[in-house]
């Protein structure tokens, strides 16, 4: 009876097979994950980079098929070669979609690349007339030209798509993975005449490593939709201040805390009208710079919002800082800085008060300032 031992799991036929489970099991969930975003997200990418793992797969046993039945032909040598360089290919047109939007540019560039791809894989077949030496030799270097090509492809794609893509650590490990994996392919097939175990073992290793990064890369994009879609649920797209309900949120938070919070209150004045003499253009351009005084202002001591159309709010969580200084500062940057002046309220947590009626008290010493002038601060009470 034949019995297993640990160099059994680790090299031979074994060893090979168990590595290429592993990395089918990887491409499988990195399939699955692409598969429900590009549902959810219709995105071109995720359908590039699911097209380069199919691939992959059909790769991938077609080398399981290699180990166990030890049948390399011309003609599948030639197969799984074409299909390496092609999800290569893909996988990087796919990570690059994530990240860019395809243009005319792009698409042309991507034909070139398939038209070169098929006249390099000509030198597959046309090796065997230009060169002279014994059957060996020549099945030695068929394969050179998609080899070399492949690195050429493996250069262009740090140089050029690199800089274009948002997680590019993850991207730069993968390609250096994969410049690794092939590396020491080379190594092994031109100076060892694939006879070196050790060797054969890395080159099954390290696509693991390639394709739990291409995971992570992926899962990791899930993670910054989530995150993008979190901040546009609680800013403003204008003025990228929190909206009225996370920061009605946020007053409600600290006021059932009883912590010793102000809310400050401001409106532009005469807002109406600059708009109607110079344009809604200019009455946004406006407000963003009104906007950007307030958080400059308001960062490190509170949360700062849009509460209405030409209202922003502070919270000042801070109880070390007097609110009617702040405000004060706010709206003298205000007509410093802008063409417009702002009117301002602030009211001070009170026991037993609602984070409504906080709100509420700000507004209206807010409204005492209009009333009373305009481009003012008011305490309320
Ligand atoms: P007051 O000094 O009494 O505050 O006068 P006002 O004209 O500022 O007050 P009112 O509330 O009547 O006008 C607010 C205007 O703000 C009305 C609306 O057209 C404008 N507005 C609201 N949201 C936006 C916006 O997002 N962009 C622009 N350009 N205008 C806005
Ligand atoms: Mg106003
Ligand atoms: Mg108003």
């Amino acid at each position: 009876m034949n019995v297993l031992n640990w160099s059994d799991l680790w090299l031979g036929t074994l060893g090979a097979v168990i590595s290429y489970t592993v990395i089918l099991t990887i491409i499988f969930l990195t399939l699955v994950t692409s598969f429900r975003l590009l549902i959810s997200r219709r995105k071109i990418g995720y359908f590039s980079i699911m097209i380069s793992l199919l691939i992959l797969i059909v790769q991938y046993f077609q080398l399981i098929q290699f180990q166990l039945t030890q049948t390399e032909g011309s003609i599948a040598n030639f197969i799984a070669l074409l299909l390496k360089v092609i999800s290569f290919i893909f996988v990087n047109i796919g990570v690059y979609q994530l990240y860019n939007a395809t243009k005319l540019k792009d698409t042309i560039v991507v034909i070139l690349v398939i038209v070169m791809t098929a006249f390099v894989s000509l030198t597959y077949w046309y090796m065997p007339d230009w060169i002279q030496g014994s059957a060996e030799q020549i099945q030695l270097m068929q394969p050179l030209g998609m080899e070399l090509y492949l690195f050429l492809l493996i250069f262009v794609s740090f140089l050029l798509l690199n800089p274009r893509i948002g997680q590019n650590g993850k991207y730069q490990l993968m390609l250096t993975f994969y410049f690794c994996s092939h590396m020491i392919h080379m190594t092994n097939l031109y100076l060892f005449n694939n006879q070196q175990a050790i060797l054969r073992k890395f080159e099954q290793l390290i696509p693991i490593a390639f394709h739990v990064v291409l995971f992570l890369f992926i899962f990791e994009r899930v993670i910054e939709i989530m995150q993008a879609i979190y901040n546009s649920s609680i800013t403003d797209g204008l003025t990228k201040l929190y909206n009225r309900k996370y920061f009605y949120n946020r007053v409600n938070q600290h006021v059932a805390q009883k912590i010793a919070v102000t809310v400050i209150f401001s409106d532009i004045d005469n807002f109406k009208k600059l708009n109607d003499t110079k344009g809604h253009h200019m009455g946004d351009l406006v407000l963003k710079q009104v906007a950007q005084i307030v958080k400059e202002e308001a960062e490190h001591i509170g949360i700062c919002g849009r509460y209405g159309g030409e209202e922003m709010v502070v919270l000042v969580t801070d109880t070390e800082v007097d609110a009617s200084e702040l405000a004060e500062r706010i709206r003298a940057r205000v007509e410093a800085e802008t063409i417009v002046t702002v009117s301002m309220g602030y009211s001070y947590f009170r026991k037993n008060i609602s984070a409504e009626e906080l709100i509420k008290q700000a507004d209206e010493a807010m409204y005492k300032a209009k009333t009373s002038g305009k481009n003012k601060v008011v305490a309320y009470g």
